[in-house]
């Protein structure tokens, strides 16, 4: 059964069992401050489980993209080493939102694996949860225990402890008890030997979980306590590689149709060959792995960058880079080369991979010439380090210095030293890393209280859009601190006129005034898990009063007209440079904006004027905001909106309107183009191979821009003389400068040649030799021009010559080569000598060598020296 129609039939069966089909959320997370990427199916619907928010069906299937590199669920190091965990991967789900529960959850995975994919059930093992004696105090999950002995016999039922049977998405969230399903491949012979019941969750690669089913009843809090929640649901997630290994009678996830063409790929641009040698098979395994994780979030619209998710994605790039460094010999990039295949491979499912294939491999290429780069370097210093080594032993502070300055890999040092028979102190290497870590947890580490519930929040909370004032009461808040900001107070309001930050438009400011007058600022607002966060450095006297908010209208009004202009400046980009532009990121605040996207080379200063004229005419079009707020995603496309990668959309979306240029939106515009005065782009440049940024202004700020413009016109004109035409007079005395650096050069070359006629006179004649030593007032590169010139006209000369140049002093010495050659003379070792006398150093070639020092009171006994020693 090809991967395609595994996925289809899961898909299709839940289908028929009442539930909605909903496409996968994006991989890169950007509401949820305790999570990076998705990490499982359930994050999506976090919300529902939470109660935040309704969903619109009870029952929903999917297929999830997930990443499991940081925090919790980090499988990262296993990644390659195993046969059947990966970065990425994909995750099938069937949910219920408070409908069904444990029953049909059970009974419906057992029909889907037995009946529908005809897995043998003799191989089949399921696992309930045994509860649990510490704080959480759980008891045994009867339910589960009674329904799956009704279709399972007792001796492959598994008792599992917390770890196996509890499964929590991070350290706080929706959790519960779970019932397991693993699948034992192993071979007739194999299980004669050993029963597959003891090798149930032991890390056996034949062995292995298949199926996870949550039984979601729980919230866990930041106090690390569990509450009830509102309702009971099911969240299941299957590995979509596992099963295919299963279906498809393979031993392994890699030897499915998920990853051979990939693999094969990766023979074909190595010359390698997959099963040769272990080493080899983890590196083939690693690089067809995140090949897949990396090109799957730049797709997502995270790019490898220094910091947060960005950099998670460039460590896993690096992680493939070395293991084909290391155990493939690729000197030279090559992991781009796969995008191709892989787009090819599951371009259908995910489209986002085709659309944005050429943007995945440039990135790629970009990122592993860097960094190949830093591999070259890295291998250089190691060998100082080997070098100055004393002993067989290498200190782990020297490696961690190249590991953290230089980014090389602590074990290709470790395999380098390995190899030279060396010993790396890994102690205090490892020291050295932790107290790394601890600094950067220290700084960056929040502390989060549990919240104070004061009243619920309503439904549609979010009155933005139509007002900028409102009556409201506090719902709940609690205190959060770090390191950066310090101590400051989240607030979620009833209802709130506050912009939350998103779509690249940053969170509304404003204040909470009480009825006596006094206010409490928000000097920021965020929206996370779908509620709307408003961040204050206090908290008003009586937080059960009721407040007005109230939005900081002038800086709202410009960030508007800066939003409304993004959309114009996507337009004109797409009609002037071609469709092929996507947004690739975009910043809105009231001072100016930043808009980033996808073009492959530079803007030309004439396209530019053409994009600025494009965004003015429209702007002067007067086209009013037509706005769709409660619109069918797919009746939005069809009437032409622009949705972006890696955002994610509900079944209902809002479409933006002005003129022809038509966005799903959720930010804030302006009533009419018009308000944005005027648009002037202020600079265009590259932020990432095949990436361009262009940051623009608008209204007021054009004002501004414009007036100091005019400021600097005048304090031109004004040094020019009051001229009428500045332009001309900057002309005239650049013209005049050029003319003037021609005469003097020629006086400076007239000056040489009289010196060189005058010093000619002055040489004399010792033992046959044609010598002369003098202090001359010309500049370094005037000398050994003289020098030279001299050399042309006399034989057998030894020239020193001293100058004293902006307080330092300089020395030469010129010895015609035959003279090197008969007498063994060296200029070289002669001036390091005399150096000595002005304080300095120096050195050259045996014929012609130079000193500088910081004495020029020196020169002269310097050239007396010479004197003395030609005698
Ligand atoms: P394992 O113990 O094998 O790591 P898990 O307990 O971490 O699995 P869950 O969090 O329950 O797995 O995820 C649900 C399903 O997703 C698993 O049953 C498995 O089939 C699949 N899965 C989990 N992690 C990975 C991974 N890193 N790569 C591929 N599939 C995975
Ligand atoms: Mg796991």
């Amino acid at each position: 059964m090809k991967s395609q129609d595994v996925r289809n039939q899961f898909l299709q069966f839940f289908k028929s069992k009442s539930h909605s089909i909903v496409s996968s959320a994006p991989m890169v997370i950007k509401d949820d401050p305790t999570l990076m990427f998705t990490n499982a199916g359930m994050n999506q619907f976090k919300e529902f489980f939470l109660g935040n928010s309704e969903p619109k069906n009870s029952r929903v299937t999917d297929t999830q993209k997930c990443l499991r590199v940081s925090g919790k669920h980090n499988d990262l190091e296993e990644v390659g080493h195993d046969t059947y965990h990966h970065t990425m991967f994909e995750m099938l789900g069937n949910w219920s939102f408070g409908d069904y529960f444990k029953k049909e959850a059970i009974q419906w995975a057992w029909e889907l694996l037995t009946e529908v994919y005809k897995i043998n059930p003799e191989n089949l093992y399921v696992s309930v949860f045994e509860g649990s004696k510490d704080n959480d105090k759980l008891e045994l999950d009867t339910e589960a225990l009674e329904l799956w002995k009704a279709i399972v016999p007792e001796e492959r039922i598994i008792y599992g402890n917390k770890k196996d049977n509890f499964w929590e998405m991070g350290d706080q969230g929706p959790c519960g008890p779970c019932s397991e399903i693993h699948i034992d491949i192993r071979s007739d012979e194999e299980k004669a030997k050993t029963s597959g019941r003891e090798l149930v969750n032991a890390d056996h690669p034949q062995v292995v979980e298949i199926w996870n089913l949550v039984f979601m009843q729980y919230n866990r809090k930041a106090d690390g306590s569990l509450e009830e929640l509102p309702a009971k649901h099911i969240d299941t997630g299957m590995g979509f590689e596992r099963l295919c290994m299963v279906l498809q009678g393979k031993q392994s996830n890699y030897e499915t149709d998920v990853f051979t063409p990939l693999i094969r790929e990766i023979e074909a641009v190595t010359n390698k060959e997959y099963g040769t040698s272990e080493k080899a098979n983890i590196a083939f395994r690693v690089i067809a792995d995140h090949v897949r994780a990396v090109a799957f979030s730049i797709a997502d619209g995270q790019l490898p960058s220094n910091t947060g998710a960005g950099y998670v994605i460039r460590r896993i790039l690096r992680r493939a880079i070395r293991y084909g460094f290391t155990f493939l010999d690729t000197k030279e990039p090559f992991i781009y080369k796969l995008v191709a295949t892989l787009s090819r491979q599951i371009g259908e499912t995910f489209p986002e991979l085709k659309s944005q294939k050429q943007l995945c491999e440039n990135v790629i290429r970009e990122e592993e010439i860097s960094f190949l780069r830093t591999l070259d370097q890295g291998l250089v210093l190691l060998e100082n380090i080997i070098e100055e080594a004393e002993g067989k032993k290498i200190s782990g502070k020297k490696a961690f210095e190249l590991y953290d300055t230089y980014g090389f890999p602590i074990d290709l040092t470790a395999l380098i030293l390995r190899e030279r028979g060396y010993d790396l102190d890994e102690k205090e290497f490892e020291a050295e890393l932790k107290k790394q870590k601890d600094r950067s947890r220290a700084a960056t580490q929040v502390t989060a209280g549990d919240w104070t519930e004061l009243n619920s929040v309503e439904k549609d909370a979010f009155i933005g859009y139509d007002h900028l004032e409102s009556e409201v009461k506090i719902a709940k808040y609690r205190k959060v601190e770090n390191k950066k900001q310090g101590e400051l107070f989240q607030i979620v309001l009833n209802k709130t006129p506050f912009y939350p930050e998103g779509g690249g438009q940053v969170g509304d400011k404003g204040y909470l005034e009480a009825e006596n007058g006094n206010v409490v600022y928000i000097i920021d607002t965020k929206r996370e898990n779908n509620q709307i966060i408003h961040f204050a450095k206090s908290l008003p006297k009586n937080p059960e009063a009721t407040f007005k908010a109230v939005v900081d209208a002038s800086q709202r009004a410009r960030t508007a007209a800066n939003h409304t202009a993004t959309h114009l400046l996507h337009q004109a980009l797409r009609k002037i440079l071609g469709e092929h532009v996507e947004q690739k990121g975009s910043m809105v605040h009231s001072g100016y904006l930043r808009f980033d996207f996808s073009h492959f080379s530079k803007v030309s200063k004439e396209q530019l004027e053409e994009v600025e004229a494009f965004v003015n005419a429209r702007i002067r079009e007067n086209h009013e905001l037509n706005e769709q707020r409660n619109i069918a995603y797919q009746d939005a496309l069809d009437q032409g909106a622009i949705a972006l990668f890696g955002e994610k959309y509900g079944d209902s979306v809002r479409a933006i309107r002005f003129g022809e240029s038509m966005e799903l939106c959720g930010g804030i515009h302006v009533k009419n183009t018009a308000d944005i005065w005027h648009f002037k782009i202020v600079s265009e440049g590259a932020v990432a191979s095949g990436i361009r940024r262009i940051e623009a202004i608008t209204g007021d700020a054009v004002k501004d821009y414009f007036a100091e413009q005019d400021k600097t016109m005048d304090e031109v004109k004004t040094l020019l003389k009051n001229s009428k035409d500045p332009v001309k007079s900057i002309s005239n005395l650049q013209e005049e400068n050029s003319e003037l650096k021609k005469q003097v050069e020629s006086l400076l070359k007239d000056k040489a040649k009289s010196l060189k006629s005058d010093l000619k006179n002055e040489i004399e004649e010792v033992n046959g030799i044609n010598f002369l030593a003098k202090l001359v007032d010309i500049d370094a590169g005037g000398i050994k021009d003289l020098a030279f010139q001299l050399d042309n006209e006399m034989d057998n000369l030894f020239l020193v010559f001293g100058t004293e140049q902006n307080g330092k002093a300089l020395l030469s010495c010129y010895i015609s080569k035959n003279l090197v050659a008969e007498k063994d003379l060296n200029a070289g070792t002669i001036i390091r000598e005399l150096g000595k006398y002005i304080q300095g150093g120096g050195g050259g070639q045996p014929f012609f060598a130079t000193a500088g020092g910081k004495n020029p009171a020196g020169l002269n006994d310097a050239l007396q020296k010479a004197k003395e020693y030609i005698k």
